[in-house]
């Protein structure tokens, strides 16, 4: 067996082996023989060139983010992207960037011109390649889509080892299989994606209910009404521990004057205004990260579901997962959250990227983060992902980064 020793850019240290066989799930480790770190695109190439030469199987890896293994891969080589962040040209309508650039230079580059992506996941230091390989969504999706439909251009290599440019365009059918393609249909070296103007204040009305079927009538009416900018939501413990509470999550981007929010007969118990700068708004999750590096929490297990529901079946399967649900099954105390807001699925486009075939459909993400004191917590936590999957899919829903 080839041990790669001496080849250059191949890190076969026992570090690196065991870096790679894991993600941010904690769940899945498969070990390679070896890691690559290309600082550039031609390095990348480079690398799938020579493990395509010796027949070593290859997978890429963005952050590392997927919670089931999807960026990992047995006796094979990794070829991590993390180094390969830099930004390229930029205009007013659009910015290119490396496959290992994260969403946050993204972001800084564009605003630093007064533009901004359309969609931004809510975590912003996930890599461009990693959420364009699975679709990449946010509070925005439900106006412009997942990440993947607001790509302008790709630089691929693809699977025949051809370098190609691709877009609408131009090779299209390789454009449709790399969005959302889970890197199994070639590897993405540098993505020119859309930008629009940048407003520089976000107002915020958070919404907050006991009762799930008002508030998810009312997420319904407020998406079909497409008056906000974001929408999104979500369902966390009761305070008073009666339960739970869901919050609605609706916001306006602005830059003089603050919108005005009509109130419409809405059926919230309590409701907090928020103004904030975009980026403050958008780089939320960053002091929640630094937070759960602290309590240790960002490095546990996460066994993570993430389900797209048919909007029919929406109400029953969430009622009866959330009634089935204990708070003590996702997780640690700030570890844990449910994700559920609506999309239209009729501004989702990218081919790759199944949905319910209705109107709206549900994200219902379930972000379970598993305590080491409990042994029987994990298995808990994964059966009951097992019974959304089955749930899901009985109703005619997909499962979000699984393959
Ligand atoms: C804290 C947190 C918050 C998140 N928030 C959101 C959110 O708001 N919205 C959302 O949609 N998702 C969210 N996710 C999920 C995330 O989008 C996916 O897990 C994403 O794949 C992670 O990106 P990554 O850079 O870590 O990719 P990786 O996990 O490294 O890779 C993911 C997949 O993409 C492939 N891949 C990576 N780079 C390339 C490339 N250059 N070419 C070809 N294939 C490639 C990999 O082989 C793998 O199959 C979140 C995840 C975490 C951990």
């Amino acid at each position: 067996m080839q041990t790669f020793e001496h080849t250059p850019h191949l890190h076969v240290d026992a570090d690196s082996r065991d870096g790679a066989a894991d993600d941010w799930g904690h769940l899945v480790h498969h070990r390679p023989r070896a890691v690559a770190r290309p600082s550039t695109v031609d390095e990348l190439v480079a690398v799938a060139e020579y493990a395509d030469a010796q027949r070593l199987p290859y997978v890429v890896r963005g952050q590392g983010h997927s919670p089931a293994g999807a960026s990992q891969i047995a006796d094979g080589l990794v070829i991590d992207t993390g180094a390969l962040r830099a930004v390229h040209d930029i205009d007013s309508d659009r910015i290119t960037v490396d496959a290992g650039a994260r969403w946050s230079d993204v972001l800084r580059a564009s605003l630093a011109q007064g533009r901004t992506p359309p969609v931004l996941t809510d975590y912003l230091e996930l890599s461009v390649g990693g959420t364009l390989s699975v679709g990449g969504i946010g509070g925005a999706t439900h106006r412009h889509g997942l990440q993947t439909d607001n790509v302008l251009e790709l630089q691929v290599r693809s699977p025949d080892g051809v370098v190609r440019s691709c877009s609408a365009a131009e090779d299209r059918e390789v454009f449709d299989a790399v969005r959302g393609g889970h890197g199994r249909h070639g590897v993405i070296l540098r993505a020119t994606l859309r930008l629009v103007p940048a407003p520089e204040r976000v107002s915020r009305r958070l919404l907050r209910y006991d009762d799930l079927a008002d508030f998810l009538a009312d997420q319904r009416r407020l998406m079909t009404g497409g008056e906000f900018d974001h929408l999104e939501g979500l369902a966390k413990p009761a305070e008073d521990g009666s339960g739970w509470e869901y919050v609605l999550d609706v916001a306006n981007y602005y830059t003089r004057t603050p919108p005005i929010f009509a109130d419409s007969g809405l059926r919230h118990r309590a409701e907090e205004f928020v103004d904030q700068e975009y980026f403050e708004f958008l780089a939320a999750m960053a002091p929640l990260e630094e937070l759960l590096r602290d309590t240790g929490a960002w490095y546990l297990p996460h066994p993570w579901l993430n389900a797209f529901l048919p909007d029919s079946a929406a109400d029953d399967v969430i009622a009866e997962t959330m009634r089935d649900l204990d708070p003590a099954d996702l997780g640690a105390p700030d570890g844990g959250l449910v994700l559920l807001y609506p999309l239209r699925t009729d501004v989702i486009r990218t081919p790759r990227r199944r949905l319910p075939e209705e109107p709206i459909a549900f994200l219902f993400a379930l972000l379970r983060t598993a305590p080491t004191d409990d042994p029987g917590a994990l298995r808990r936590m994964l059966d009951g992902n097992d019974v959304l999957r089955r749930r899901t899919l009985d109703a005619g829903g997909f499962i979000y980064l699984e393959p």
